[in-house]
């Protein structure tokens, strides 16, 4: 038997000032593929053989150009077509939370246009993110079945994949016409609201989990949804897959059931952790006697595809009156900046200006600095990564690293920070372009706040004016 297996992994932030285009994208092809595809390992152990289509890695970032997303998506239409008589199943790893010029979600076209071609019956597995957007239409039509990652951060990702290849393959063994349910929630929630190891995540996890425990019930999943574009499909969503045709009407009691459990606590969503306005969560952080300390720059989360190169907190630090404590900024975004220190040695002491000036929240800061160390910038994006250059300054008369990226980079694992020659454990105070906290950092820290900071990824998206997203909708409307 085989399965044609694709992926497509695009966040599209609206709000930040550039789109996507194929420079954003590493493309893999191939055995490329076949090799570094996760639930490959359940594919080769049923001794079922992978046709390779693309994966194409685009991580969070901007709408989608609408040429850059045809070819992506011919791709993957072509690979279908021609073995449209040899395979048996499609295996897809789908974000969820893509948006193309003039089009809407990625995802949702790709799904459709592939069932299009494929006819009613062909089985198709789809894996996801949870803050991805969800219709009717992509879950009950295009796809056979779908699930997403319970957790958030994603550490079940590629567990997940691995399920639902396993899903796909005994679908594949014992054939049946089943359809996946969908329920669609009217709330809106950031990933900080949403939070796994938090409440009410966890609770509805537990719930989904002791359902799963039912035979008639393949799999349930629920979506956080995506905030970040303006789109009718934004929002929460449930999926509940049967296990055999005679279980649909049942998973339908249960995606009513799921729905109300979730939609029961919608007023129990809050941000996880320490979440305070700027000022006072610097404050907060400096007042700390134990170290490392961690302030996540949430208004500009590079992980939720804003650009990393606002100034802002850099700016707080540096008009502090007096500064005792040694922090690092990992990292601020600033191609030009970073090129031109690239050219020179270490060692060097020079004026920098420092911010790319698009807005205020990136507002230039002139800083005296030397050149510390150089080294690599690494972007974690799907199954692949991207590389630019760094280099660390040290501001003069001031315990103020930072490091300067060409690349957007959230710093959340010990390979990035390696790579750019730095340990963040040798700071007091570390700031990073992240909303949520990662486990790596977490582990280590002493203290962790998020800085409410605005930019593109502002946490209060009852503040954000969507005009096209369902009415009413929670919290934005009181239901
Ligand atoms: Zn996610």
């Amino acid at each position: 038997m085989k399965v044609l297996i694709g992926a497509f992994d695009t966040e599209s932030n609206a709000y930040i000032p550039v789109m996507n285009n194929m420079t954003d994208y590493r493309l893999t092809f191939g055995n490329d593929l076949i090799e570094n595809f996760k639930g490959g390992d359940i594919f080769r152990a049923e001794g079922i053989e992978m046709i390779p289509a693309v994966a194409a890695s685009g991580g969070p970032s901007g709408v989608l150009e609408r040429d850059t997303f045809d070819y992506i998506e011919g791709q993957l239409l072509k690979a279908v077509r021609r073995h449209l008589y040899d395979i048996d199943g499609i295996f897809l790893n789908l974000h969820g939370g893509s948006e193309v010029e003039g089009l809407g979600s990625a995802d949702h076209h790709i799904a459709r246009e592939i069932r299009r071609i494929v006819g009613p019956y062909m089985p198709i597995a789809i894996v996801c993110d949870p803050h991805g957007n969800l219709s009717k239409e992509y879950v009950e039509e295009s796809a056979t079945i779908i699930r997403t990652y319970r957790h958030s951060p994603h550490t079940d990702a590629d567990e997940t994949c691995d399920r639902v290849a396993k899903m796909l393959c005994g679908l594949l063994k014992n054939r049946r016409n089943i359809h996946s349910v969908y329920r669609r929630l009217p709330m809106l929630f950031e990933g900080e609201q949403s939070v796994s190891t938090d409440e009410p995540v966890r609770s509805i996890n537990a719930y989904m989990d002791a359902l799963e425990k039912d035979p008639r019930i393949m799999s349930c999943s629920w979506h956080v949804g995506y905030t970040r574009h303006d789109t009718p499909v934004a929002g929460c969503g449930i999926v509940v897959i049967p296990e055999t045709e005679a279980d649909q009407a049942y998973a339908e009691e249960i995606a009513d059931k799921l729905a109300a459990f979730a939609w029961d606590r919608r007023r129990e969503f809050h941000f996880t952790g320490l979440a305070q306005e700027p000022d006072v969560a610097l404050k907060t952080a400096l007042a700390q006697n134990a170290a490392p300390c961690v302030i996540t720059d949430s208004g500009d989360n590079i992980t939720s595809g804003s650009c990393g190169w606002n100034t802002y907190i850099l700016r707080q630090v540096i008009d502090l009156p007096k500064l005792e404590k040694s922090v690092l900024f990992a990292s601020i975004c600033d191609p030009a900046a970073c090129r031109k220190l690239w050219t020179m040695p270490v060692g060097t002491q020079t004026q920098l200006r420092l911010g790319v000036g698009y807005d205020e929240m990136s507002a230039p800061v002139e800083l005296d600095i030397v050149i510390k160390i150089k080294g690599e910038s690494l972007r974690p994006v799907g199954i692949s990564a991207i590389l630019g250059h760094c280099v660390t300054v040290s501001v003069v008369d001031r315990p103020v690293d930072i490091i300067i990226t060409d690349d957007r980079a959230g710093y959340y694992k010990k390979e990035q920070f390696d790579r750019a020659g730095v340990d963040w454990l040798d700071y007091d105070i570390t700031v990073v372009k992240l909303g949520y906290i990662f486990p790596e950092l977490k582990e280590k820290a002493a203290f962790y706040v998020m800085s409410l900071t605005g930019g593109a990824t502002q946490q209060k998206i009852w503040e954000i004016p969507y005009k096209r997203i369902l009415r009413p909708m929670f919290p934005i409307d009181d239901i």
